[in-house]
């Protein structure tokens, strides 16, 4: 077991220890939604499937076109009326038009659209005071996609526009990453349930909450388990129960230094189980715990509920991530640097989380401050701030006016 590490190693412990994502399942095309695709995706046909108008308007043939001026203007008959969805089976002649609707296929001898407004138009002819040119206002079979051609390829997220593609080439279903599933547990003779009225020196279980809520937010599955009591046989117990069937075990306190801290001394006696490190080089979130059991990652979160939320957008978040098939800097908070309105607290060793609200002022400029007091049991903090503050370990503070790295919450 590594002890007190830095923030960096512990995630790549963490991470390195999954060799891949999770495996596929197939969803409802709509589900598919912000997950990574398993399967390279390969157009059935030709989008559009055939040459088509782009405006509502009117198909000639530009050749004929050619004299038409604002002195001399040519009087065209009109044939045929194509609407989307109905192609025309008939032949356009020398001299001739069709009113076509935007989408509608072009007919055989069309070879140019002029749109309805650029002409004048009479009951069945039209007037037209310009030539046209050939292609004119003509989507062409296949400019979109080409039958064959890969549109979605495995291991992309699936976007909005994604879906649509998906829809257009035909696929009700995706084959997409599975969500990771994730056991949620508080620890805690002082901790009650939301529903009951606490007693003397009781807390309303607000972490099971806090980390079910950025589970799913972050694509997982949480499932909130009872709260556990600091009896180590009860923590044994409930920790087997949590293992199987999960991807991931959260839990919250009993992960420091107190006489009923006894997470880690179960773990440790567990058939199958191993501490990987115990406690990470940062403020707030110092006790972290994680460790494998039955090869699945068991992560105890620290009791403080800032302490809990700050040290899951460390690991936690990265870890789920990675496990939905996303990769690289999409596992992490998104950095970016902003000008200290106050002055920072001094971080001491450990590298500091400080929570910000940041945001940019009238040029533009990304500037932050903090939300208040930073004790690492102020979940108000963490209602109002919109960023973590990272301040690298120093020994002074950083001073108003200079720049700080922020990380985003605002996912
Ligand atoms: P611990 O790490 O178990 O000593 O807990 C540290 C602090 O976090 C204590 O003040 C606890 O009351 C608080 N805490 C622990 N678990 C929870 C929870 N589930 N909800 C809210 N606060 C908690
Ligand atoms: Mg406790």
């Amino acid at each position: 077991m590594e002890k007190y590490i830095a923030v960096e190693h512990a995630r790549e412990l963490i991470l390195g220890d999954l060799d891949a994502a999770l495996s596929a399942e197939k969803v409802d095309l709509l589900a598919s939604l912000g997950r990574i695709i398993c399967e390279d995706v390969v157009a059935d046909r030709d989008l559009p499937p055939a040459d088509n108008s782009a405006m509502d308007g009117y198909g000639l043939r530009a050749s004929d076109s050619e004299s038409a001026t604002h002195t001399q203007p040519l009087q065209m008959p009109v044939v045929a009326d194509i609407p989307a969805g109905k192609p025309w089976t008939g032949q356009v002649a020398a001299g001739e038009t069709v009113r076509i609707m935007t989408g509608a296929p072009i007919p055989v001898g069309v070879d140019a659209v002029v749109r309805r407004e650029l002409v004048e138009e009479l009951d069945n002819a039209i007037i037209l005071e310009n030539p046209v040119k050939s292609g004119n206002d003509i989507r062409r079979a296949g400019e979109d996609i080409k039958a064959g051609e890969i549109v979605i390829a495995s291991g992309t997220r699936i976007t909005p526009a994604a879906v649509g593609m998906l829809a257009a080439v035909g696929m009700p279903y995706v084959a997409v990453v599975r969500k990771p599933r994730v056991a949620v547990l508080a620890t805690g003779d002082e901790i009650v349930d939301f529903s009951q009225v606490p007693g003397p020196g009781a807390i309303r279980n607000s972490n099971s909450f806090s980390m079910a809520a950025l589970v799913q937010q972050a694509g997982g599955l949480p499932q909130i388990f009872p709260i556990v009591r600091d009896k180590p046989e009860l923590i044994r117990k409930a920790l087997l129960d949590a293992v199987s069937g999960n991807d991931l075990v959260l839990t919250s306190g009993g992960v420091s230094m107190g006489d009923y801290d006894f997470i880690q001394d179960v773990i440790r006696e567990l058939p199958d189980a191993e501490i990987r490190f115990w406690q990470v080089k940062m403020k707030p979130g110092k006790p972290l715990l994680y460790s494998r059991v039955a090869s699945i990652p068991v992560i105890g979160l620290p009791g403080n509920p800032v302490s809990t939320m700050v040290s899951f957008e460390q690991f936690v978040r990265p870890l789920l991530k990675k496990m939905s098939g996303f990769t690289g800097s999409e596992l992490l908070l998104k950095k970016e640097p902003a000008i200290a309105l106050e002055d920072l607290p001094a971080p001491g060793d450990r590298l500091h989380y400080a929570r910000g609200i940041a945001e940019r002022d009238g040029e533009g400029q990304l500037t932050v401050r903090l939300t208040g007091a930073q004790g690492s049991g102020i979940l108000n903090s963490m209602v109002k701030g919109n960023c973590l503050i990272t301040q690298p370990p120093v020994s002074s503070g950083t001073g108003k006016g200079s720049i700080v790295e922020i990380e985003w919450l605002d996912y």
